[in-house]
C-alpha cells in the first residue's frame, strides 16, 4: 500500500496503489513480447543519456526519442512513458552516485490512455504495441477493491516475476478536508503518547496519555540480541536458532501493528469528533536536531514513531481531516510561557527558571507543539495565536493506573 498526499494546485490529492495478481486470458505470448519490448526502449534511451550532462526537459526527450519509439511500433503514450521511465532512472542513479542502470526486470509502466479497467467484472485490458491487446483477469478480494470504486485511476504498472504477472494500478481522489475547529497537538514518546486538544484561543478540551507497548516489544528485542551472542557466528546457519529469532521478530512485529493500528484509529476518531487538525512532530528533522537520543530509544528505533505516525496520517486521511508537521526542535526543552530553559524538576515534571513555570513534560510538549502550530499557519483575522498558553498542570486522563496497558482507555 503507497499512500501519498500531494498538492495540485489549492486541491490536495490522495493516491494509493493498488497491487494484485493478474492471469491473462488465453495466449500471453504478445504480452511478453511487448514487455521485453518496452525493456529494452527504457534500456536503450538510458544508454543514450546517460553521458548527457545537460538537464533533459520533458520537451528535449520528446524531441529526441518520441519518432523513434513510435517507429518501433510503441503507442504515443507508451513511448512518453518509457522517456519518462528512463529519465528517472538515470536520475535517481546518479543521486545514488551509482552506475548506469542495467534492466532486467519485465516492468512496464502504462498510461490511462492505454489500459480499460473495468471493476465490476476485474478485467483489464492492456493496448499493446502494434495494436495488439491483453486482457487479464485480476484477482482481488471484492472488499479491496470497493473503496476504489469512487476513486479515479491514471496509471498502472504491470509486471512479470517468477512467472506471474502482477499489477499495480494507481488511483487518486480529491480531499476535501474538514475545516478544522481545533488543533490536536501529538508528542510522541518512548513510553507513551500525549495528545491534547485546543481551541484557537489557547483553551484546553482535551487531554489523553496513551501507553505504548515499548515494554514488550524491548523483551523481544533483548532476547533476539541474546540468542546473536550466544552464537555469534552460527545463528544465521542453525535452523532451529534461527527460528526462535523469526518468532521473536514475527511478534514485534504484531504488536507494533496492532498497537500503531488502534492508535491511528483512536486518534482519528477523537480529531474527527472535535475536527481538529492534527499537529505531529517532523521525525526526519527531529533526526537531524536530536543527537543525544533524549527521548527515543535507539535499540527501539525510528521505525516505530514513524509506522505511528504512518497510521495516524492513513486514518486521518481517510475522515478528510487535516494532518500538519511542526519541526520539534525545542518542543520538550523550552518554557511556553517565556522562552526560557526548562529543567528536569522530578519524574517527568519540568520547570522554567525564569518565570517559575512548572509543568508535566509531555502535556507541556504538546503545548510547544500547539503554539508552533499556530505561530506557523494561523495568519491575521483567521483566529489567531493564543496569547496566553494553555495551563500544564492539570493531571491527564488516563495517566493513573493500567501501567501495562498498551491502550489506556478514555476516563
Ligand atoms: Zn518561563
Amino acid at each position: 500500500m503507497l499512500v501519498s498526499y500531494s498538492m495540485r494546485g489549492e486541491e490536495p490529492v490522495v493516491n494509493e496503489a493498488l497491487k494484485v495478481r493478474a492471469l491473462p486470458e488465453g495466449n500471453y505470448d504478445k504480452l511478453l513480447e511487448f514487455l521485453r519490448l518496452y525493456r529494452d526502449a527504457v534500456q536503450i534511451i538510458v544508454d543514450r543519456i546517460w553521458d548527457i550532462d545537460e538537464k533533459l526537459s520533458w520537451k528535449k526527450l520528446h524531441r529526441l526519442f518520441y519518432s523513434d519509439l513510435i517507429s518501433m511500433s510503441f503507442r504515443a503514450h507508451h513511448a512518453k512513458e518509457i522517456y519518462i521511465n528512463a529519465k528517472s532512472l538515470v536520475e535517481s542513479a546518479r543521486s545514488n552516485g551509482g552506475r548506469k542502470p542495467a534492466l532486467r526486470k519485465l516492468s512496464a509502466r502504462i498510461d490511462k490512455y492505454d489500459y480499460k479497467l473495468d471493476l465490476d467484472n476485474m478485467v483489464l485490458t492492456l493496448k499493446l504495441h502494434s495494436d495488439y491487446e491483453a486482457r487479464l483477469k485480476l484477482i482481488a478480494s471484492r472488499e479491496r477493491v470497493e473503496k476504489f470504486r469512487s476513486w479515479s485511476n491514471y496509471e498502472l504498472v504491470v509486471k512479470y516475476e517468477d512467472g506471474e504477472f502482477w499489477v499495480s494500478i494507481y488511483f487518486k481522489r480529491a480531499v476535501r478536508p474538514l475545516e478544522p475547529r481545533t488543533v490536536m497537538a501529538i508528542d510522541l514518546n518512548f513510553g507513551n503518547v500525549t495528545l491534547a486538544i485546543y481551541t484557537p484561543d489557547g483553551r484546553r478540551v482535551r487531554l489523553k496519555k496513551l501507553n505504548t507497548p515499548h515494554k514488550k516489544i524491548l523483551t523481544h528485542k533483548i532476547w533476539i540480541e541474546k540468542i546473536q551472542k550466544k552464537y555469534p557466528k552460527s545463528w544465521r546457519f542453525i535452523k532451529g536458532v534461527r527460528r526462535a529469532i523469526e518468532k521473536h521478530g514475527e511478534r514485534i512485529k504484531n504488536i507494533s501493528w496492532d498497537y500503531t493500528h488502534k492508535l491511528g484509529d483512536l486518534v482519528a476518531e477523537l480529531a474527527l469528533r472535535y475536527h481538529s487538525v492534527i499537529i505531529l512532530e517532523d521525525l526526519e528533522k527531529l533526526k537531524e536536531n536530536n543527537k543525544k537520543g533524549r527521548r527515543f530509544n535507539k535499540r527501539l528505533g525510528l521505525w516505530f514513531y514513524r509506522r505511528i505516525q504512518f497510521c495516524v496520517e492513513y486514518e486521518a486521511m481517510e475522515r478528510n481531516l487535516q494532518v500538519a508537521k511542526i519541526d520539534p526542535r525545542g518542543t520538550s526543552s523550552k518554557c511556553p510561557r517565556c522562552g526560557g530553559k526548562l529543567v528536569e524538576d522530578g519524574y517527568r515534571v519540568l520547570r522554567c527558571r525564569k518565570c517559575g513555570f512548572v509543568g508535566d513534560r509531555d502535556v507541556t510538549a504538546t503545548i510547544n507543539i500547539y503554539k508552533k502550530y499556530m505561530s506557523k499557519y494561523s495568519r491575521c483575522g483567521v483566529p489567531g495565536v493564543a496569547p496566553n498558553a494553555p495551563k500544564p498542570d492539570e493531571a491527564p486522563s488516563g495517566m493513573q493506573g493500567n501501567k501495562n496497558e498498551a491502550m489506556t482507555t478514555e476516563s
